[in-house]
């Protein structure tokens, strides 16, 4: 079951629909942002709203209060009771162009919320790592999150034996269709800087902890041509939280099996998640 905050109420997801009109439906013009909610809390949820909030910005749509429309939206839903799994879901707020294309700019968007049970990612996947497919596409404006993933989706198209593509333009190892990529060598982590990729909001909390405990973080985009050599691979993202990354393309990572440095930072992110939840009631 799936409820959304549509129009100003909440209803069965299956119950709203946009009018054709949309851009977002003729163009494909739209933003989102996905947030998890752990037992009716939503995680970070501020970060979350300031990224959609520049994400809209950044492509045109007059934003308004719709921002703050969607925060309190999130908030009443995941305490419903109809809301799924208990308020352990995954909530997703989407900003559309709406019927008006004012010379590449958006002055009334659409907007909601959809509150969807969880995606648990399987757990033979941390205890054995997952397969990227790379491809020298990139994501345009990286910055925002577009609803758009057309292009990275077609990068993996009916393989089963890749979790998602992994954007590596100029050789260059940028990011995967929805999450952040991180190689380690030798206890230095590395990653794309904020810019060249999106802002992942668990990239950020995992970055903060790593370097609290010691870790050197080296914000540049990994070199392609690096990941034979590096020790670890791993993915941060909203479900994923930690993931570990154990073949790219035909490169197997250090000896093909998930590392310490990914499964000590899974730890550390599940130990201070709390401190990221909004309040109880
Ligand atoms: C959503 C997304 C991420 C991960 O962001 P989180 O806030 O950690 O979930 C990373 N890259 C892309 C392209 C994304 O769409």
């Amino acid at each position: 079951m799936s409820i959304c905050f549509f129009e100003g109420g909440f209803r069965l997801t299956g119950e709203c629909s946009l009018p054709v009109t949309d851009l977002v439906i003729t163009r494909g013009i739209g933003v989102f942002d996905s947030i998890r909610s752990y037992s009716r809390r939503p995680f970070a949820l501020g970060e979350h709203l300031k990224r959609l909030e520049d994400s809209a910005l950044r492509s045109g749509i007059a934003v308004g209060d719709i921002v703050a429309n969607i925060r309190q939206a999130v908030i009443d839903g995941v305490r419903r009771d109809d809301c799924p799994d208990d308020g352990d879901c995954i909530v997703k707020a989407y900003i559309t162009g709406g019927d008006i294309n004012d010379n590449g700019l958006f002055p009334n968007p659409r907007h909601f919320v959809i509150f969807d049970p969880g995606e648990p990612v399987n757990e033979n996947d941390y205890k054995n790592g997952v397969a990227l497919q790379p491809t020298m596409e990139s994501r345009p404006y990286p910055l925002i999150k577009s609803i758009n993933y057309l292009v990275g989706i077609m990068q993996s198209a009916g393989r089963d034996d890749v979790l998602e593509c992994l954007y590596c333009p100029s050789g260059e190892a940028m990011e995967t269709l929805r999450a952040s990529f991180f190689i380690c060598k030798n206890n230095v982590i590395i990653t794309a800087p904020v810019g060249k990729v999106l802002g992942g909001v668990t990239r950020n909390i995992v970055i903060d902890l790593a370097r609290t405990y010691g870790f050197k973080v080296n914000e540049r985009p990994p070199k392609v041509a690096e990941l034979e050599e590096a020790d670890e691979a791993f993915l941060t993202g909203t479900w994923k939280e930690v993931l570990p990354v154990v073949r790219v393309g035909d490169t197997w990572i250090g000896d093909g099996k998930p590392g310490p440095v990914a499964a000590r930072l899974l730890r550390l992110f599940r130990d201070s998640r709390d401190r990221w939840l909004e309040p109880e009631n």
